[in-house]
């Protein structure tokens, strides 16, 4: 349920693994956070679950042209999240301890190096960076156009213009969905819906599932000399909620409010980008006046804790409905997107998954208020603090 990367990739794998297989879309593929992501992939996580959901997607990623005769169009650039303070780099570096002891192969680099690496950044301003040379990106509306591609030619029947409306269920256990096409008989259903997950769970008649959307904005600069891709890895400003990486010979960055209240949001947010242009300025001098080739606001998933969801559907009293299963990505389904779905195909199929441990990750984390009990993922945008 739900075309966009989770629910996309999901089909695809619990076809490959000889289900019969139907995806139903209110919209079209791919029209909701899927297709309007500035596309960082990035395996640098702040739990061990974020690291093991972005190892396991970039190499979905790498292998994929092999696998299906398509791609998601992934780019190794490596990426830098720099330290502006001695509290910063203290931070970093127990990050990266406990990286590598998840197997991540991420690495810390002196400021020196980071200005000799980041020629486009303005030097001297970090205490060096946290990096993995693995991080990268994909082109979020070719990864749309992947999945697409491997729905179309492994034989799932796709609804498109279906609104999910509801959960049919017997002694608990699912045997069907209503759409707004009709009633379709089914045993089990993996349940997405991005920003929009809450209202799926409510048509289920489930327990209130605390994902929300937020307003979230990108740019792409106008191309210039100082912006090659050879001067431009890529670069995550956590304290300020800035990423950016090349695109086209300019420089694409997104940017998140923390003061932003949820609920959906799509006009662009001149004034607060205003402000962010400022601090751009200050790290890369080049974007100062440069003009922009293009922006948009869109509404990005997350969820409180910036982790993903990953379990049973738990019905109003709090018990699991047998054969339907949640799957969110928190705001990261390009860069966990593939191992999300994964292991939501894999619960589907058999009730485990070797892909991240989902013992902690259901709906029942989070109490009435949604506050969670796990510790937020501090690498993470800085979505609205309130559930
Ligand atoms: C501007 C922006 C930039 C981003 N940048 C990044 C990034 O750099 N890196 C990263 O990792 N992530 C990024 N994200 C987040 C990422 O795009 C999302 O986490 C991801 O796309 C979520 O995938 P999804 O399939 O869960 O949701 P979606 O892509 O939103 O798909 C959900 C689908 O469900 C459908 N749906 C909803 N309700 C129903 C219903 N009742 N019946 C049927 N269908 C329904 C919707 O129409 C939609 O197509 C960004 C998001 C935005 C908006």
């Amino acid at each position: 349920m739900g075309g966009g990367t989770i629910g996309g990739w999901a089909a695809c794998f619990l076809r490959e693994a000889g289900l019969s297989v139907l995806l139903v879309e209110a919209g079209t593929l791919g029209c909701g956070a899927s297709s309007r992501a500035a596309g960082m992939v990035r395996a640098q996580g702040g739990t061990e679950a974020a690291v093991r959901l972005g190892v396991w997607s970039q190499a979905f990623y790498r292998g994929q042209r092999e696998r299906y005769g398509v791609d998601s169009g992934f780019v190794e650039t490596g990426y830098y999240m720099p330290c502006f303070s001695e509290a910063d780099v203290a931070t970093a570096r127990d990050r990266i301890a406990r990286q590598r002891e998840w197997g991540l192969a991420a690495e810390w680099v002196d400021p020196d190096d980071v200005d000799a690496r980041n020629p486009a950044m303005a030097p001297g301003r970090t205490w060096g960076a946290s990096y993995y040379a693995g991080d990268g990106w994909v082109d979020p509306p070719r990864n749309v156009l992947a999945y697409a591609t491997v729905l179309a030619t492994s034989g799932v029947r796709v609804w498109e213009r279906t609104a999910f409306t509801g959960l049919v269920t017997a002694g608990g256990r699912v045997t069907g969905v209503e759409t707004s096409r009709g009633e379709v008989g089914c045993s089990s259903v993996v349940l997405t819906g991005g920003p929009r997950l809450a209202a799926v769970g409510a048509a289920a008649g489930a327990q209130r599932i605390w994902s929300g959307g937020t307003r979230h904005q990108v740019v792409v600069t106008a191309a210039h000399p100082g912006l090659a891709a050879d001067r431009l890895p890529m670069v995550f400003d956590v304290a300020s909620g800035i990423y950016w990486r090349p695109e086209d010979g300019g420089l694409l960055w997104g940017m998140s409010n923390p003061d932003e209240p949820p609920g959906e949001a799509v006009d662009f947010d001149q004034g607060y980008f205003a402000r962010m242009r400022a601090r751009m300025a200050a790290l890369v001098p080049v974007t100062a006046g440069l003009g922009l080739r293009r922006q948009w606001a869109a509404t990005i998933d997350y969820t409180p804790d910036h982790l993903p969801i990953l379990g049973p559907l738990l019905a109003a009293d709090g018990s699991p409905v047998a054969g339907a299963w949640v799957a969110a990505a928190g705001g990261h389904g390009m860069m966990w997107g593939p191992g999300v779905s994964r292991a939501a195909a894999d619960l589907a199929l058999a009730g485990t998954t070797e892909v991240v441990d989902v013992t902690d990750l259901g709906m029942d984390r989070f109490d009435s208020s949604g506050r969670s009990r796990l510790a937020a993922d501090p690498i993470a945008l800085p979505f609205p603090a309130q559930a």
